[in-house]
Formats: structure tokens, sequence, C-alpha cells
């Protein structure tokens, strides 16, 4: 069975721990201008938390949105040194992330207290962008459907299918993340349409509709073949959002590339 999709292209750009006050508004100054004009595709950049206001402000007169990289699961109080959803929210960020694998590995983040953070995310208001992906170990173990549907199945049970969607998927091979080692777009569109399939196992509807996007050294040169895979629908980047060219370059892949097609799930 065919089922239309409205699904908007989207490419955040996670910045991770770099930049300064200087070097995030030379980025921003030479990246707007172009990433500020597409139709068919939102962007967001998610800078690190002492930086958020000032480039909420650099992004006040373009359509690029501000996200977070990481949130408390808790809602307030002592909790020293955590950011709650509802500050991230109050200071105009729209998307988190949730579960990238930087977290999981380096901060001992398990997929309960993942999708805590979620569940928090949605009840603020903001978008979660829920990261899951396998190790090589894994990829090398057949164990890649597996791993995967473990780490979206603690949201789901967190939160349920319909909340689930509410939110953003971004597939990330671990062993892509940073290494310069991309997914080629056929090993990374049948992860992207597993997932779908299993979103359509809950709700075909739902899964229709949700954004999933790819990460894992997205570049200039490797994104126009990635976002015209049928179940990719953008991309999380890291290195590449750093440089004002590479990022303006994947963006425009993903303008070139619109989701029109129906998917068949
Ligand atoms: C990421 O940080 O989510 C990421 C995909 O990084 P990179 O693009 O550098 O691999």
């Amino acid at each position: 069975m065919q089922t239309s999709s409205n699904r908007k292209k989207l490419v955040i750009g996670n910045w991770k721990m770099n930049g300064s006050s200087t070097a995030n508004a030379s980025l921003l100054r030479s990246v707007l201008p172009v990433i500020s004009r597409f139709e068919s595709v939102e962007v967001a950049v998610c800078p690190p938390f002492p930086y958020l206001t000032t480039v909420a402000d650099l992004l006040d007169d373009s359509d690029v949105s501000l996200g977070a990289q990481n949130l408390s699961s808790q809602l307030s109080g002592a909790h020293t040194g955590e950011v709650s959803a509802s500050m991230l929210h109050d200071i105009g960020c729209r998307f988190v992330l949730v579960g990238h694998s930087e977290r999981r590995a380096l901060y001992s983040e398990n997929d309960d207290l993942v999708a805590e953070k979620f569940a928090a995310a949605l009840r603020a208001g903001l978008i979660p962008v829920l990261c899951v992906g396998e190790t090589l170990a894994q990829r090398q173990g057949g164990e890649t459907e597996a791993i995967v549907t473990t780490q979206l199945s603690a949201v789901l049970k967190a939160v349920g299918i319909q909340d689930l969607v509410k939110g953003v998927i971004a597939y990330e091979p671990v062993w892509a993340i940073g290494t310069g080692e991309t997914a080629t777009p056929e090993q990374a569109q049948a992860v992207h349409r597993h997932i779908r399939q299993w979103l359509a196992d809950e709700d075909r509807a739902a899964a229709a509709d949700c954004r999933i996007l790819y990460g894992g050294s997205v570049k200039a040169d490797n994104a126009e073949q990635l976002f015209n895979q049928p179940d990719i629908d953008g991309g999380l980047i890291g290195g590449a959002s750093l440089d004002a060219m590479s990022f303006a370059a994947i963006c425009r892949a993903a303008e070139a590339n619109p989701t029109t097609e129906s998917i068949a799930i």
C-alpha cells in the first residue's frame, strides 16, 4: 500500500563543544545569507549551551531554528550543572538532541535515561531529535537492526507512538561519526527503511510523516546521494556544520532533493 508523506527535509548542524563568540558570529555571517533562503528545507543549528542566547539573537531575522545538544531529564531544582527543557524552550530553542552517541558512550546515558529526556523535551514543547545507531562491532556482528530497534523501543515504551513521532529520529552509525567514514547511501537507506517499517508496524500514517535524518560524516560531496534516498529526510551534521561553505552546500543538496515521492510501507 502506498502512503503519501508530508516530510520536509531537515538539516541540523551539531557544533558539539566547538566555537567562541567571535567564531560563531563569523560562521553565521557567512552561512546565513545562503541557508535562510530555502523553501523546502528546514535548517537548525545546535551551539553549546553558553552561546544559545547570542546565537538566538543572530538567527533572529532568519528562518534558521535553534537547537540544544542535551538537556536534563529533570524538571527543575537541585541538579547543579544541568539545564532543563523549559529553560531551553524559554530561550527560543525549537529542537534538542537526545541520546547522541557521544552522550551514550562518554557520559553513560542509557536507553531509559534517553527516554526520560525525550519525554521531558516534549513536555516542554521542544522537538527532541532522538539519535540511534550501532557501533562497528555491532554492525559486523549483524546486530544493526536489533540495536536500533532496542534504542527506539525504550522511547516507544515511555511515550507511545503518537508522541514518539512528534520528535525527529536521527540514524547515526557510531562508526561513521567524526571518522570520515560514511555509510553508503544504500546502507543508510536500508536502516532508515527498517526504522520506518518498525514505526509503521505501530502506526502507518505516523510512520509516513516521521522525519528520519542520517548523521555520520555527511560532507558536501556525499550529501546529495544520501538525501535522494527515499527514506532519508535530511541530515544531522557535525564537523561539516562548522565550515560555512560545506554546511551551505549540504543544505543546498537537501533543497535539491525534496521528499516528494510516496513511500510503500
Ligand atoms: C554528529 O555529531 O552527530 C555527527 C554526525 O558528526 P560528524 O558529521 O562529524 O560525523
